[in-house]
């Protein structure tokens, strides 16, 4: 997900950090010591400015900090569209989409259209999800889709946990944690989704639900294996009912769980790990999201289903990445 010119600034960067990191701690020698993450880099912000720190600000200066991770925008179809209209939506998305290489671009139909859908798409920048996967490799299942059936089929990605699969169909963190594992054993990305219900945001408990949501889900995960997953943060509230999370509701979210992921699996880790944010995101609201240090993508619902509602969040993204 990462292309060359990113990773050499990522390198480039960390040391960059690390020693005004250690300076600003007095202490050079140690070029390992953890620096901030890429959301709550202010110190070393200020730290670059200081004239008495006698440093070079690196140059350019960036002014985000996010391009170690590649914006990731998917689209959720849920329980949409009919087959000849899928083939059509993912056609007028390929026409438009030659310019986002700096952008990752998934759709997730209905699984009964995966074949088609990914037909359709083979060969172009965009990239196909499932909604949803069981963890068992084959057997005895009935009206169950496995991961080897997805790969076969050309995915690359499996929304995993959606709000409305707790809700609805009763899934636990434990259910996730078990189809995650079983997802990346078979190589596929997984696009975890945690978020608070309104009265648990009203309540004061935001963060102590999504951090025990991702902690349980996530338990058992390698280092390596969570670098490539992804988190999507999507508030309950806000899914489906026009309500958006504000840019700092959401960044702030964001940045805890990264840190959390930082505490986790090491900083390092949580600085390669792909944060979706998703709840109501449209044209008018993606730009000032995505801006957000800690905000690395999008996972849409109601506004992929039309081409000119999908297309202004990608190229949101792309305008930020340039
Ligand atoms: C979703 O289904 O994951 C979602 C975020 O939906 P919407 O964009 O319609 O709120």
């Amino acid at each position: 997900m990462q292309t060359e010119r990113e990773f050499v600034w990522q390198q480039r960067l960390c040391v960059t950090y690390s020693t005004l990191a250690n300076r600003m701690s007095g202490n050079p020698g140690q070029t390992e010591r953890p620096v901030d993450n890429f959301g709550n880099s202010n110190i070393l912000l200020k730290a670059s400015f200081n004239p008495a720190l006698n440093l070079r600000a690196p140059t350019p200066f960036p002014r985000k900090l996010r391009f170690v991770r590649k914006f990731f925008i998917a689209g959720n179809w849920k329980m949409n569209l009919l087959r000849d209209s899928s083939v059509a939506l993912v056609h007028q998305l390929m026409d438009q989409l030659h310019d986002s290489q700096d952008v990752d671009v998934a759709v997730c139909p209905p699984s009964v259209y995966l074949h088609d859908v990914g037909a359709a798409i083979r060969g172009s920048r965009l990239q196909l999800g499932a909604q949803n996967v069981y963890h068992a490799p084959d057997g005895a299942f009935t009206g169950e889709v496995s991961c080897t059936m997805l790969k076969d089929l050309g995915c690359s990605y499996v929304i995993l946990g959606h709000s409305e699969r707790r809700a609805i169909f009763g899934e636990t963190d434990r259910d996730v944690n078990v189809k995650l594992l079983a997802v990346l054993n078979a190589g596929l990305t997984p696009i975890v989704c945690v978020g608070e219900t309104l009265a648990q945001r009203e309540a004061g408990q935001t963060q102590s639900v999504v951090r025990d949501q991702t902690t349980h889900s996530l338990a058992g995960l390698t280092a390596e294996q969570m670098a490539t997953t992804v988190i999507a943060y999507e508030p309950v509230w806000a899914i489906g009912t026009g309500k958006t999370a504000t840019p700092s509701q959401a960044e702030e979210v964001h940045a805890d769980i990264r840190q959390l992921l930082g505490t986790l699996f090491g900083h390092a880790v949580a600085q390669k790990v792909v944060i979706q944010y998703g709840g109501s995101v449209k044209a008018d609201n993606a730009n000032e999201l995505l801006s957000q240090p800690n905000i690395d993508g999008a996972l849409v619902g109601g506004a992929s289903l039309k081409a000119e509602s999908f297309l202004p969040i990608v190229q949101a993204a792309m305008k930020i990445k340039k």
